[in-house]
């Protein structure tokens, strides 16, 4: 069973053809063309400071030839390490226009996970937040980084918040200071831009084979894989997301840009299709609820992507009613399962409609979305993006099954990646004859909606955060005390799911909740560290000793429907 998205023509417009046209242009060229039609429009909105898309591309100019200067050519790696700041935009807009590879880093990885990403992708920069420096440069010479450039929340507040932001760093104790040419190679960002010049830098791309990301995700290996997403790829996300949007106005949306553009669906769906758009982007850069609301409010977003998580924060705030959040008209719900409560609840609201989509890292990421104006279906990803065909096969045949039957998810079209970076054999694992292999398991309707029932690997979603067991229980078995583990997700309320680590003690050791948290804190970032733990004196396994994860994980489900 093979679906070509026909389902589209009868929720869209006639206008919105099956095929599009997708331009062979290089991926900073969303940039340049708006900052050309819309020069005095905002672009970005951060802590009460507006920036234009005339002043956004300066800065993007300044930056790349900055980087020209510390010798970054065609293909470098730049890793950038930073929430949603302006100086994330600029350094992601400032190396795509030198042609460098941009390595997109989640701020809340360890110095394990850094050292891995770094090391497996080769980057010759980091732009990295005050506050990381020293994770970063204790990896460093592990690393081929020769250059790390600096910079805080400060360095782009009006005047009055960066006149008052010393105290607010000192009150919770986190001053970092990062004295430029201290180490060699260690720049301050706005400095290195203040040197800098502004003339226009524009490296040519092959757009469908040369890489403008590599953006790193997991799988059932445990060491995280890079994903090449190629310009064109990324282009064709960008220009399937307008066709789903095909109400959107240019030069007039305003984007809640909480979803961390770090993560390929905020790197996307707010930040490239927000500057596509001529939209103003309003940056949050920690998911901060009462924040949120004060902007909503205030700034009056139209768009809104998040995670379920997000939604269900905003929802649950005790002051809520206080605020006017009227204004938004439209959000994309991605990353995990939203519930239809949530959704119906949201809407409720606001003016606006909260659908639900699905995409991979891979798929840079959207491939399903429901429509936001046509016909929706409650606990479906909805139809395939337009060009994105999309079939079902089953795991052990490979044969396409018959609709409402189950088997894995696969999907073709011009934004599926390239390949792993590196991993040739997983690459050929995952993609056949343009065909990504999700890893999830789902189903079509004879109305050509789908639906996600389970992933095959066993990737745990919190917070709208991936973790993959394997790198936890890897970090777990290297506790001296600990024999066996094993870790699953199970449901939890606020987070989705959350991490539940099941521990064999070795003879004669013995090893706490408490001391095994401690312990997991030190090697893995926070949203990875399990919330539960369970002693046992074995663990279920198959005949060849394999440990039975999914025993373990319908024992869970059991215990929660005799509740
Ligand atoms: P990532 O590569 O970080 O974008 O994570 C992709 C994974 O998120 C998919 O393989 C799915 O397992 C999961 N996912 C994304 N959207 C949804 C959704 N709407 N419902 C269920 N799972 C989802």
């Amino acid at each position: 069973m093979s679906t070509t998205s026909c389902p589209w023509l009868a929720s869209y417009p006639v206008e919105v053809s099956h095929k599009l046209s997708y331009p062979d242009i290089p991926l900073y060229e969303l940039l340049l063309q708006t900052a050309q039609a819309h020069p005095d429009t905002p672009a970005i909105f951060f802590m009460g400071k507006e920036m234009t898309y005339a002043q956004l591309l300066e800065d993007c100019y300044r930056f790349a030839n900055a980087l020209q200067q510390l010798g970054v050519t065609k293909g470098d790696r730049i890793a950038i390490m930073l929430p949603n700041i302006p100086q994330s935009v600029i350094a992601y807009y400032g190396a795509l226009l030198v042609g460098a590879i941009v390595v997109q880093t989640n701020p809340l990885y360890t110095e394990r996970e850094l050292l891995h990403q770094m090391s497996d992708s080769g980057a010759k920069v980091i732009v990295c937040l005050d506050l990381l420096y020293p994770r970063v440069k204790r990896i460093k010479q592990d690393t081929m980084l020769q250059h790390l450039i600096v910079t805080g929340i400060k360095d782009y507040l009006p005047l009055a918040k960066k006149l008052f932001y010393p105290f607010v760093q000192w009150k919770q104790r986190q001053r970092v200071q990062v004295k430029e040419g201290e180490d060699a190679g260690v720049y301050a960002f706005t400095s290195l831009l203040a040197r800098s010049i502004s003339a226009p830098v524009r490296t040519p791309a092959d757009v469908r084979h040369d890489v403008a990301l590599i953006q790193y995700t997991g799988g059932t290996t445990g060491k995280a894989k890079g994903a090449m997403l190629t310009h064109a790829n990324l282009i064709a996300n960008v220009i399937q997301c307008g066709a789903w949007f095909y109400k959107a106005r240019q030069g007039e949306e305003r984007i809640l840009a909480a979803i961390p553009f770090f993560h390929v669906y905020g790197m996307t769906v707010a930040m490239n299709f927000g500057i596509y758009m001529g939209a103003k982007l309003i940056l949050v850069p920690r998911f901060d609820v009462s924040m949120m609301l004060k902007l909503i409010d205030n700034q009056k977003p139209t768009v809104f992507p998040g995670a379920p998580t997000m939604y269900i924060g905003l929802l649950s705030h005790p002051e809520l009613s206080k605020y006017n959040i009227s204004s938004i008209e439209a959000c994309l719900s991605g990353s995990a399962p939203l519930p239809v409560e949530v959704q119906q609840k949201f809407e409720a609201i606001t003016n606006g409609k909260l659908v639900e989509g699905y995409g991979l890292t891979e798929c840079s990421p959207v491939t399903h979305a429901n429509p936001i104006w046509g016909r929706r279906v409650n606990g479906s990803i909805g139809l395939p993006w337009p060009d994105t065909e999309c079939r079902v096969v089953d795991i052990e045949t490979g044969e396409d099954v018959l609709p409402g039957s189950v088997g894995e998810l696969c999907v073709r079209g011009p934004q599926v990646m390239k390949g792993y970076w590196n991993c040739e054999e997983e690459t050929h694992a995952s993609l056949q004859d343009g065909w990504f292999f999700t890893g999830d398991i789902g189903s079509m309707d004879e109305n050509g909606y789908f639906y996600i029932v389970d992933r095959k690997k066993d990737m745990i979603i919190a917070s709208g955060f991936n973790i993959y067991p394997r790198e936890i229980e890897e970090v777990l078995y290297e506790h001296p005390a600990v024999k066996e583990a094993v870790v699953i997700g199970v449901p939890d309320e606020y987070r989705g799911e959350t991490v539940k680590a099941y521990i064999v003690m070795r003879k004669d050791e013995e090893v706490t909740n408490e001391e095994l948290d401690k312990y997991c804190r030190q090697k893995l970032a926070s949203f990875k560290v399990p919330h539960l733990y369970e002693f046992r004196d074995e663990l279920p396994k198959t005949a060849v000793g394999k440990i039975l994860r999914r025993t373990l994980i319908e024992e869970e489900r059991n215990k929660l429907q005799t509740k």
